[in-house]
This record gives structure tokens, sequence and C-alpha cells, in this order.
């Protein structure tokens, strides 16, 4: 199947209160532009001077994700034109981004990455570190974001169950954080969760923005 026949695919029976991530990290821009003909518009990156390259070379109207792990010193690079970032996973990180989201006179908006897999390698908070993270957000005053929701990464396994267990943690966590921080919000509400393996079962149980690349594009490289 061609790129275009792919993403009508996945397209093709997506609930409407979920939004599709064409995750293009390693692909080349001609790739990105046969899903952009598509009328396709928003995109995900994993990393920071990748992503500014590409930004910096394809149509102005894409609207970029940021996924990966994200390091201080790179967030300038990506401050001026991203539209999420959905991996904030500390106090640290999230200064930063106010910091340069100021300096640009911008309000960037952001999901908040758990931790919800058994696995030892994936980055992300627990809700501890999510309660001192929101601590310093509202007693600094960080106007220049906006926490949206969650963002997670389940298990690489073949164990549904498993990948099941772990998104409804990510869903629970959202809910704990909506009641505890966001009742009166109506921009808190994402749950980015699902990829090219598992994003049927996280639309089943709750996702709002699917990050899809190999479903897409193909294996990368
Ligand atoms: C690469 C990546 C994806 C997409 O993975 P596929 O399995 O190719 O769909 C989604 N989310 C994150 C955080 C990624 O790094």
């Amino acid at each position: 199947m061609s790129i275009s026949q792919n993403i009508q695919a996945i397209l093709s029976d997506l609930p409407k209160e979920v939004q599709l991530i064409a995750v293009s990290k390693t692909q080349p821009v001609e790739k990105i532009m046969a899903v952009y003909n598509t009328g396709h518009r928003v995109f995900g990156e994993n990393k920071a001077q990748e992503v500014a390259t590409k930004a910096a070379n394809l149509p102005s109207d894409i609207e970029w994700h940021f996924i990966g792990h994200l390091q201080t010193n790179k967030v300038k690079f990506i401050v001026p034109f991203i539209h999420t970032i959905h991996s904030i996973d500390s106090v640290k990180i999230i200064r930063e981004v106010n910091r340069e989201a100021a300096k640009n006179n911008r309000i960037v908006r952001c999901l908040l990455q758990f931790y919800i897999a058994t696995e030892e390698t994936k980055f992300g908070l627990d809700r501890a570190e999510a309660t001192e993270l929101m601590l310093a957000v509202t007693s600094e005053h960080m106007q220049n974001i906006e926490i949206a929701g969650v963002m997670g990464m389940a298990s690489y396994t073949i164990d549904t169950n498993l990948i099941r267990q772990e998104f409804r943690n990510l869903k629970d966590t959202f809910s704990w954080l909506k009641t505890n921080y966001f009742s009166t919000s109506n921009s808190f509400r994402e749950i980015s969760m699902g990829m090219s393996g598992d994003y049927q079962l996280a639309i089943e149980e709750g996702s709002t923005l699917i990050r899809i690349g190999t479903a897409i594009f193909g294996e990368r490289k």
C-alpha cells in the first residue's frame, strides 16, 4: 500500500474525537510531502534539531508535535514554532519551555509525560513528581505554558492485557490531574497514547491523540 492509502485507512475508522499525529521522524521531506498532499497537517518528531530543520523546509501550515525526550539546551530550537510538546517530564524542562516561550511571546501547549510501562527504559513522571511539578507551575506563575493533558508509552509487548492496563493507568492519571488541578479548565483534555502496534487498544481506552509512524510510512531505516 502507498503512504496515502495507509493514512486513508487509518483515518477512515478513527472516531472523530481522536486526532492522528503522523510521526515523521527519520523520514525525508518527500515522504512527509506525500502525507501533506493528502491534506494531513499534523506531524510528530522526536529530535529537536531534526524538527527545526524540517519546519524550516516544509509548509508553514504544518502543526508540529514534539514527542521525544527533550533536553534543556534544545528547548530554544523548537519553542518558536512547536504546536505541542508531549514529553514534559521534569520541573526543569517545563521551566525552560516557559522561559523560552515568554521570550518568543508565545504560549506553548504542553503534555505531561507519565511513566506507565513496566519496562525500565522509558522516560516519564510518576504522580509524586507531577504533584511537585504542578506546585512549581502554580507558585512560579508560569504563564507561557498551557498544560493540555498527558502522554504515555505502553510496554513493547504482545501482551494486550498489560498494554490495556497501562493505558487505563494513564487515563486514571489524567482524571486525577483533572480533578485536582484542572476541574475548571477546558483546555486540559488530551490523552496522547497509542502507536502503530497498539492504537486500536489506546482508542478503546480513551486516547485523544494517536502517534503513528510505521503504519503510515512503513518501517524506519
Ligand atoms: C516513534 C514514536 C512513535 C511512532 O511509533 P510507530 O510504532 O512507528 O508508530 C510514537 N510515539 C513516540 C514517542 C515515538 O518515539
